[in-house]
């Protein structure tokens, strides 16, 4: 396991980072800090920029420019499964399981593919030991997140709630020091974000980092530290939960946005 002691300084910080595609500027020069320890939501209206800067940390898309430093280094523009070694867990805005295969086998060949450079190699099951560790390892992170009488279900029969919850599995099945989470309440019932914001309370408590990006502002108010706002590409406002709510700026941009 990775030894998750916090170093001095931020956990994470995005720098001036800016994404261009084509004439559009989706994320600009935005800079802000995820703390040890901490839930922080990044929110924001529908086409802000908050999936572009999602993706810009897990190392899906690379920057324009501006930089990512991670553990006090940089990992701005390097390919996600190096972001996923480092230590950066993910999960995707809609679900990506194969549904016919079951939660076991989900969690462990996710984690087991994004570990590592040798997705060939990881396809042709050269290393039995490894294998045997990864599906324990999966086993564990299914029982730690509420889902272990599913183990063996087809990912695909589970409810949408807990198709999101093995995606968290997933991601932790990899030891991540942050976690990265993109909507994970969206298209939820209300017991199941319910259940959601359980887990994720839960993972803080034992010392996980967690960055949620989320539209539904109900979702992330009892359930994080502090939230950056964007609009625009840019940071409109950051602050505790309770500024944000009163901020009128913010108010103006849900209003006006969605
Ligand atoms: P959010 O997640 O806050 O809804 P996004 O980051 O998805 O916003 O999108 C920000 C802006 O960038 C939007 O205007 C969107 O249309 C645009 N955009 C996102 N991805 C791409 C892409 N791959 N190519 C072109 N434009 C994109
Ligand atoms: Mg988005």
């Amino acid at each position: 396991m990775r030894h998750h002691a916090p170093a001095d300084g931020p956990l994470l910080e995005v720098k001036a980072a800016r994404k261009q595609f084509g004439g559009l500027v989706a994320v600009n020069d935005l800079s802000f800090d995820i703390r040890h320890g901490e839930i922080l939501g990044l929110i924001g209206p529908n086409g802000a920029g908050k999936s572009t800067t999602f993706a810009l940390i897990s190392g899906a898309l690379s920057l324009t420019s501006g930089e990512v430093v991670f553990r006090g280094a940089s990992i701005g523009s390097r390919p996600p499964f190096e972001v996923a070694r480092r230590g950066i867990g993910r999960t995707f805005q809609h679900v990506k399981l194969i549904p016919t295969m079951s939660v076991l086998d989900n969690v462990a060949l996710g984690a087991y593919l994004r570990g590592r450079t040798g997705v060939v190699k990881a396809a042709l099951r050269l290393d039995r030991h490894e294998e045997a560790r990864t599906r324990a390892e999966a086993a564990r992170q299914i029982e730690r997140c509420g889902l272990g009488a599913h183990t063996f279900d087809a990912a695909g029969s589970l409810a949408l709630g807990q198709q999101r919850v093995v995606e968290i599995a997933r991601a932790l099945a990899c030891d991540p020091t942050l976690l990265l989470l993109d909507e994970p309440a969206a298209g939820l019932r209300f017991l199941e974000k319910q259940e959601l914001a359980k887990l994720l309370r839960t993972l803080k408590s034992e010392g996980m980092t967690i960055l949620l990006v989320e539209h539904d502002m109900d979702f992330v108010m009892g359930l994080t530290d502090r939230l950056v706002v964007m609009e625009f590409g840019q940071k409109l406002a950051e602050g505790l939960p309770a500024e944000i709510q009163t901020n009128p700026a913010v108010r103006e941009a849900y209003l006006g946005g969605v």
